[in-house]
């Protein structure tokens, strides 16, 4: 390819060209009625550097639902709170199964397989149900720290859309519970959950949110530190082998970065030491990551010549 590197703005171009046959061939999420009503045809990418250069294309600034993209920040949260505790609680191995499945908790005691999975999030939240009033304004407030983005909300009825709906993360919850590994009262910590997941974003303010990850643990954009050097590294290391559930190892092949994705259609991602990133297209492979925004992302390493390999 004759792109120079670095030219993000000529890559984004070319890439949403790209993509164009993709659209259409996917499913927009339907369980979580609210997410059901989202055009499905929508695409937008952004690129943020460590010095802050936005690149960005197509629907880069419309919000959307995070969804699971929250159990990053809400694990790195958690992770602030309670330290290397919190891997009693939860593992840190790929599951290799749906991120809404149960098989596995049985026989390991309660105890979810990663942080990334809705069983291992639940636990996140219910750390962050132990140690906050109000959880959710918690979670917003620290987003809002790392996007720089001093307005952002969490959309209520897409909340309360998933809450009337989320039996089987319900369920989760009192098998857990049942195991002694939810302290905090099941609808309590669902309701936390929702909300998490209910927040809204758009792909500028993810790729800057992202972009702590990618600068050994300090905010780029307040210099705060956020986590130690070591503690991203470890962030990250979860997002590659599990931050996108059943396909994570088909994710790293293609595009070898460490990534999260939301069944809302964005997916975050970063190259340490270089940038933050985010795409977003609501329509779905089986596995529940955007289907456009995976080849967005593994054109995006395979044009820039730039990933962790
Ligand atoms: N809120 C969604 C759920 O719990 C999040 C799932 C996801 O984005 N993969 O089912």
């Amino acid at each position: 390819q004759s792109i120079p590197d670095h030219d993000y703005p000529t890559v984004l171009d070319q890439i949403r060209t790209e993509i164009q046959p993709l659209l259409g061939q996917g499913r927009v999420a339907s369980y979580i009625p609210e997410l059901a009503k989202v055009r499905g045809d929508q695409f937008g990418m952004a690129v943020v550097t460590l010095n802050g250069q936005v690149s960005a294309c197509g629907d880069a600034r419309v919000p959307f639902s995070i969804q699971s993209v929250s159990k990053l920040f809400a694990l790195t949260l958690a992770y602030q709170c309670v330290g290397d505790a919190l891997w009693q609680r939860v593992g840190r191995e790929p599951s290799g199964n749906p991120f809404n499945s149960l098989v596995q908790l049985e026989s390991e005691q309660g105890k979810p397989r990663n942080p990334f999975i809705n069983a291992g999030a639940l636990v996140v939240t219910d750390v962050l149900c132990t140690r906050f009033v109000n959880p959710e304004t918690a979670l917003v407030e620290f987003v809002r720290r790392l996007s720089g983005n001093a307005t952002l909300q969490y959309d209520d009825r897409v909340a309360r859309s998933e809450m009337a709906t989320a039996e089987r993360n319900r369920a989760m919850g009192h098998f857990m519970r049942s195991f002694g590994n939810l302290h905090n009262p099941v609808d309590e910590v669902i309701a936390a959950y929702c909300r998490h997941c209910a927040i809204r974003m758009d792909a500028v303010d993810l790729a800057r949110a992202v972009a702590f990850l990618a600068h050994g643990g300090v905010n780029p954009w307040n210099g705060e530190r956020v986590v130690s050097a070591s503690t991203a590294k470890r962030l990250s290391a979860l997002m590659l082998t599990c931050g996108t559930y059943d396909a994570a190892g088909d994710f790293a092949f293609r595009v070898g970065i460490p990534a999260k994705s939301g069944v809302g259609g964005g997916i975050v991602g970063h190259i340490p030491g270089q940038l933050g990133v985010c795409v977003w297209s609501p329509e779905l492979e089986p596995s529940g990551n955007s289907l456009a925004g995976s080849y967005a992302l593994e054109r995006f390493t395979t044009l820039t010549g730039q990933s962790l390999f």
